[in-house]
């Protein structure tokens, strides 16, 4: 038996910036993580994930403020580029695109909408059909980079980074006191971190009561640019009905360089085992993404995508679970977005865990009183 602070669970992109956010504070924190350090069968894997401020409410846009300056100081302590700056586009549906617009007014983000026209002659790769919402601080996050620089420095600060390290069990001794077993010891710890992605049900559902967690196998593809010269935002296509877009809800891109233009349709709902999970493009799903990319990406040759294999976890309102239920804490930084929020997501972990002055009231409810069902709210994020 071994004693520690806090034990993280889970070490993608959400665990291991929360272990960079504890080490940074001084605490004791052991991160385990059950397959090894490049491991592909989580959510955070892979070259590019896209960054933006533009969300549609504003509890978003100040959370992705707090990301945007943590991802900055990240860079100024590895001292490497973690977030390239592209710009980003919205178009489609006008609706959404008006509530991007009034959240991002409301935290005084600069935009700019132009005409459908203007856009074509900026971006001629993208096909638009209806004004587009410009944001200049949109960029490409460098997904793997990231990762390692996270556990990097948090293993700097005196973090300690344990692979290869199923946590078979959590269980709850106490308001103060949790029990982590993996295969080859028992942990004692004041507080346990839960950040095992879609694994998070499987875990501790029997611990905690939690939201209703979707999983999904996605399965966005790189496609060649006809010119390499062209410029690239990243997009978000609010998709209208009638649309080719098989039914998703969304379709979003960005350029990863010297892979291409990854392109991925956003749909939801279709339920996928991260243990049981073939890695292998659906059909139909792909057809799906060719006949979208032919319709609205004329950049691209349409037929040339290369497949990516990524799970997804999603509550059914699209918001994270970041919260505490006695001595467990649950970071659940999901649906499709969470890439983005990481660090900003870590540091209400961090806090959540440490108990600091800083933690928002609804999250200090006691063991007995906080049943872990709430998503986060947007007055949840006031004080960051
Ligand atoms: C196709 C796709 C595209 C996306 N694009 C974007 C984007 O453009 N922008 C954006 O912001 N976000 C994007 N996202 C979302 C983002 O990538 C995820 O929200 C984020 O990576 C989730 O990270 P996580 O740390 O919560 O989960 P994960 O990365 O899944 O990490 C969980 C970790 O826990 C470990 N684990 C599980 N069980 C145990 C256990 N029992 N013991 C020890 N360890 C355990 C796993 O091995 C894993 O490493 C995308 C997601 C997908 C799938």
């Amino acid at each position: 038996m071994t004693r520690r602070d806090v034990v993280i669970v889970g070490g993608g992109v959400v665990g291991s910036a929360t272990a960079w956010r504890l080490a940074r504070r001084g605490v004791d924190v052991v991160l385990l993580e059950r397959f090894e350090a490049e491991h592909v069968r989580g959510s955070s894997h892979g070259a590019s994930r896209g960054f933006r401020l533009a969300h549609p409410r504003a509890g978003y846009v100040r959370l992705a403020q707090h990301a945007f300056a943590l991802w900055r100081q990240l860079e100024g302590e590895c001292g490497q580029e973690l977030l390239t700056t592209t710009g980003g586009v919205d178009h489609g549906d006008a609706a959404a695109l008006r509530a991007v617009a009034s959240a991002l007014s409301s935290r005084r983000v600069p935009y700019a909408v132009l005409p459908a026209a203007q856009a074509r002659y900026r971006w001629p790769g993208l096909r638009f059909e209806s004004p587009v919402l410009y944001q200049p601080d949109a960029g490409r996050l460098h997904a793997d980079r990231c990762v390692a620089a996270l556990r990097r420095l948090a293993v700097e600060r005196g973090a300690e980074v344990r692979y290869r390290t199923p946590v078979r069990h959590v269980g709850v001794d106490g308001d103060d006191r949790a029990v982590v077993r993996t295969d080859a010891e028992v942990i004692r710890a004041r507080r346990v971190v839960v950040t095992a992605g879609p694994w998070v049900p499987d875990l501790i559902g029997g611990v905690v009561r939690l939201p209703d967690l979707v999983v999904t196998q996605d399965q966005p593809a790189h496609f060649a640019p006809a010119d390499d010269s062209a410029a690239w935002p990243s997009f978000l296509h609010h998709v209208g009905t009638g649309e080719p877009s098989g039914g998703a809800r969304a379709a979003y891109g960005l350029l990863t360089p010297g892979e291409g233009l990854k392109v991925g349709l956003a749909r939801g709902g279709v339920r996928a085992d991260p243990d049981l999970r073939t890695f292998l493009p659906d059909a139909r799903l792909a057809t799906e993404l060719r006949d979208y990319v032919r319709g609205w990406v004329p950049g691209v040759e349409a037929t040339s995508g290369r497949h990516l294999s990524c799970v997804s976890t999603s509550t059914p309102a699209n918001d994270f679970v970041l919260d505490r239920a006695g001595p467990i804490v649950v970071g659940s930084a999901c649906s499709g977005r969470g890439f983005t929020f990481a660090p900003a997501a870590a540091e209400v972990l961090a806090d959540l865990a440490t108990g600091s002055a800083r933690t928002p009231p609804r999250f200090r409810l006691p063991y007995a009183r906080s049943p872990l069902a709430s998503h986060i709210a947007d007055e949840a994020f006031k004080t960051y």
